[in-house]
C-alpha cells in the first residue's frame, strides 16, 4: 500500500474515529487520534460516550463493512462470548405491531454490547503500526493558511487545568484532519472563525428517552432468539430492545418518544414494559432483577448537517459520523452508517488529487446517509406530534409501509425485503419493487384483533399506558 501523504489527525476515538483511522492508515504515513477521554484497557463506559452502555444493534450491513475492514472481528468477538448467526433467523422485530415472520437472509448478524465492539476495534487500529492516540487531549481549534483556504493542523489541549501543573496547549499540523468528535462536533463554530458559513441542519424533535438495564440470560429465553425489537404502534410511544451480549447476559433497553420514560426502579422498568406493543420483553422481565440498577439517557432532537450543500469549505478537513449525522437511535444506524462513510472515505482517497475534494467528500458521505435519515424521518413522523416535512409522498408511502408491514407477517419474501432495508443492505425503495408492491397489494388483509401481538396474531390493536387503544390495520 502506498503511503505517499504524511500525517491525518482524527478527531475523537470512538466508533467513527476508528472506522476512520483504520481507512487512513493505508494512506497516510502517521495517524494521529485526539481523544479528550482517558481510555480504559478494558471495556468500560466512558464519559464522551454516555451512549456506549446502551444496548447497540449493528446491522448486518456494518457487520459486512466491519468484518471486511477488521478480518476476523466477529470470530473474535465469537470467542468472547458474543453470538453470530443469519440476521433474519436469530431473532426478531415487531413493528407497528406486526410480528415480521422470521426469514433467511444470507446476511450476518453480531449481538455484542457497545463497549466490547469499541474496545475490540480501538485494540485493533491502536494495533496498527502507524497510528497513535493522544488521550485525555481536546482539539479546542483548527490551525489554517493564512487566507483560510487549506485546514494545515489542530490545536489540542492536554491535562486538565488545575491537576499536576495544569494544561498545555499544542499544535499539530496534518495534512488531512477528520472530525468524528460526534453530535457536539465544534466545526460549524470553527468554520464562521475561518469566514465560513456553517452547514444548514435539520431537526426533529423526538423526545426520546432511553432507560437499559443487563439480565441474565437462560438459554430458552425468547425461545432460544438473540434479540428482539418491539418497535412503536402509534399512538403507543413505547420501544422495547432486547439484546444477547457476551457473558449471557440480556441488554434491555426500553425508550419512549415524546417524554414517554421507563422508571430507573426495577418494578417500574418491568411496567413499563408491560405496555409495549407486543409481551416478549416484558414477559423476559417480569421475574428477573437487573445485574446493574437500570441506566437512562435523553435523546431530545436528531440531527442533520448538510456539509454537502456548502458553496465554499477549507480544504483539508473533512467531517464524519455523528457530527454529520445523528439519527434517532432508535433505529440503530449510527454505527453502520459510519461504517458506509468509512468505505466513502477510502473510495475518495483513492481519487485523483483533482477529484479529492472536501466537497467530492461529502457528496459521498450523503448519499449513504441520505436513505438511512429518510428511514428514520418516515418512521418518527408517523406520530402526528412530531412536527416534520409531511408531504402527500410521505403519507402514501407510510399508508404502504402499514400495508407491507401487515403482509411480512405470514410472507417470508416481504418480511426478507423489510429487513434487508431495515439492515441498510437495500435502499428503501427496493420496497416499491414490483416484486414485493404485487404481494403487498395481492395479500388479503386480515382484521386486527385486541390485545398486544402475541407469537403468531395478525395485526393488532395496541394497549397503551397513555391511555389510547391504536389500531394498526393496513390499509
Ligand atoms: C442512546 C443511544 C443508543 C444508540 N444505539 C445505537 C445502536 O443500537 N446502533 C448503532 O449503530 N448506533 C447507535 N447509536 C449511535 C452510535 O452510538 C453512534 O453513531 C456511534 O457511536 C458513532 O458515533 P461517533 O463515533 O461519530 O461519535 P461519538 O460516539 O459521539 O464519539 C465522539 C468521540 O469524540 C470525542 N470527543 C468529543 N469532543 C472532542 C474533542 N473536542 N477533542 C477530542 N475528542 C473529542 C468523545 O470523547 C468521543 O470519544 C446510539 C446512540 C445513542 C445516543
Amino acid at each position: 500500500m502506498q503511503q505517499h501523504r504524511n500525517r491525518a489527525v482524527v478527531l475523537g476515538a470512538s466508533i467513527a474515529g476508528l472506522l476512520a483511522a483504520r481507512v487512513l492508515a493505508e494512506h497516510f504515513r502517521h495517524v494521529t487520534m485526539i481523544e479528550r477521554d482517558p481510555l480504559a484497557p478494558t471495556p468500560r463506559a466512558r464519559r464522551g460516550v454516555p451512549q456506549g452502555a446502551h444496548t447497540h444493534g449493528v446491522l448486518a450491513s456494518g457487520v459486512e463493512i466491519l468484518e471486511r475492514r477488521f478480518p476476523g472481528l466477529t470470530a473474535s468477538l465469537v470467542e468472547d462470548g458474543a453470538r453470530e448467526g443469519d440476521i433474519g433467523l436469530i431473532g426478531q422485530f415487531i413493528v407497528q405491531g406486526c410480528r415480521i415472520q422470521k426469514c433467511e437472509t444470507g446476511r450476518l448478524g453480531v449481538v455484542v454490547s457497545r463497549l466490547r465492539l469499541e474496545h475490540e476495534l480501538r485494540d485493533r487500529v491502536l494495533g496498527l503500526p502507524n497510528v497513535e492516540v493522544h488521550q485525555a487531549s481536546t482539539a479546542t481549534g483548527l490551525i489554517s493558511t493564512a487566507d483560510g483556504s487549506r485546514v494545515t493542523g489542530v490545536l489540542v489541549r492536554s491535562g486538565r487545568e488545575g491537576v499536576n501543573g495544569g494544561s498545555t496547549e499544542a499544535e499539530i499540523g496534518a495534512d488531512l484532519v477528520v472530525d468524528t468528535t460526534g453530535r457536539g462536533s465544534r466545526t460549524p463554530i470553527w468554520l464562521r472563525k475561518l469566514g465560513y458559513a456553517p452547514p444548514a441542519e435539520d431537526r426533529l424533535d423526538i423526545g426520546v428517552s432511553y432507560t437499559t438495564a443487563t439480565f441474565s440470560r437462560r438459554p430458552d429465553d425468547l425461545d432460544g432468539d438473540l434479540y428482539r425489537v418491539v418497535g412503536t404502534a402509534p399512538p403507543n410511544r413505547r420501544v422495547g430492545v432486547a439484546v444477547a451480549v457476551e457473558g449471557d447476559r440480556w441488554s434491555v433497553t426500553l425508550a419512549g418518544y415524546l417524554g414517554s420514560k421507563a422508571d430507573r426502579e426495577p418494578q417500574g422498568f418491568a411496567a413499563y414494559a408491560r405496555h409495549l406493543a407486543a409481551p416478549d420483553i416484558y414477559e423476559l422481565v417480569a421475574d428477573r432483577e437487573p445485574l446493574q440498577p437500570p441506566i437512562t439517557m435523553s435523546y431530545p432532537t436528531t440531527l442533520r448537517r448538510y456539509f454537502e450543500r456548502l458553496q465554499r469549505f477549507p480544504e483539508g478537513l473533512l467531517v464524519f459520523g455523528d457530527a454529520m449525522c445523528s439519527f434517532n437511535p432508535i433505529y440503530g444506524q449510527g454505527m453502520s452508517v459510519a461504517a458506509k462513510q468509512a468505505d466513502a472515505l477510502a473510495y475518495w482517497l483513492n481519487r485523483g488529487q483533482a477529484q479529492r475534494s472536501a466537497r467530492r467528500f461529502f457528496v459521498e458521505a450523503a448519499r449513504v446517509v441520505s436513505p438511512a435519515w429518510e428511514l428514520t424521518v418516515g418512521g418518527d413522523l408517523g406520530f402526528e406530534e412530531i412536527d416534520g416535512p409531511r408531504t402527500v409522498r410521505t403519507r402514501l408511502v407510510s399508508r404502504y409501509l402499514t400495508r407491507l408491514l401487515a403482509v411480512a407477517r405470514n410472507d417470508a419474501d416481504v418480511s426478507r425485503a423489510f429487513l434487508e432495508v431495515v439492515n441498510l443492505t437495500a435502499p428503501p425503495q427496493s420496497l416499491l419493487h414490483p416484486r414485493v408492491a404485487r404481494r403487498v397489494f395481492g395479500a388479503r388483509q386480515r382484521t386486527p384483533h385486541a390485545g398486544h401481538a402475541g407469537p403468531s396474531s395478525g395485526a393488532v390493536a395496541v394497549d397503551n399506558r397513555e391511555g389510547e387503544q391504536a389500531s394498526v390495520t393496513g390499509l
